[in-house]
């Protein structure tokens, strides 16, 4: 990184088909082996029961926080890169895949343009992301109106989603 004023940044990784543990290790091997891009710390892997429509299997999450000198579109574009190398093929809105990532906050920043919104816009209704990102970052805040993402954690309605910690990341060397 040219350390000129590096954002941190947190990343969501999800995968629910082949071995999912593999392809979250590829993508953060992906990310921090770029120059533009320090990979400072990891989640442990969840595994996470699927939300949404489809009737899919099991995933496991994780979440990065990332030190880049990239903007936030730039950094859209090399996630949506290292997904396509790592064989995802998008067929179905919220189906099953190879790996998903996803920025979830970038500094404080608030960005709602095309193709690109942070927060995320489910971050706050998704305990497979808020229970990784609070592991991470237990003080986190949300940059749209303040409130502790611990909160919007603790105040999620009790359902049939499950969120249980699974095998350990072979991580990176210096993490
Ligand atoms: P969800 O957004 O509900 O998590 P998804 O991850 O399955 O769904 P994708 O098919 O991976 O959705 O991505 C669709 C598009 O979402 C991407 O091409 C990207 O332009 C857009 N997008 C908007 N905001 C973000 C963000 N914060 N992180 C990643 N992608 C985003
Ligand atoms: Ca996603
Ligand atoms: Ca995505």
């Amino acid at each position: 990184m040219s350390g000129v004023q590096p954002h941190n940044a947190w990343i969501g990784l999800g995968s629910n088909i082949g071995d999912r543990l593999k392809s979250i290790e590829d993508a953060l091997q992906a990310l921090g082996d770029r120059a533009d891009i320090d990979l400072c710390a990891v989640s442990s892997c969840w595994e996470t029961s699927p939300v949404g429509p489809v009737d899919q299997d099991r995933y496991l999450n994780a979440v990065a926080r990332l030190r880049t000198d990239l903007i936030p579109r730039q950094l859209l574009q090399c996630l949506l890169a290292t997904e396509e190398t790592l064989g995802r093929v998008r067929l179905q809105r919220w189906g099953p895949r190879v790996i998903d990532l996803d920025i979830l906050l970038f500094g404080n920043q608030v960005i709602d343009e095309e193709g690109l919104t942070i927060p995320h816009p489910y971050l706050t209704r998704r305990r497979f992301v808020l229970t990784p990102l609070i592991e991470l970052c237990p003080g986190l805040r949300n940059p749209l109106d303040g409130t502790r993402l611990i909160d919007n954690l603790r105040q999620l309605p009790a359902g049939e989603e499950q969120v249980r910690p699974t095998s350990p990341l072979r991580l990176p060397p210096g993490l």
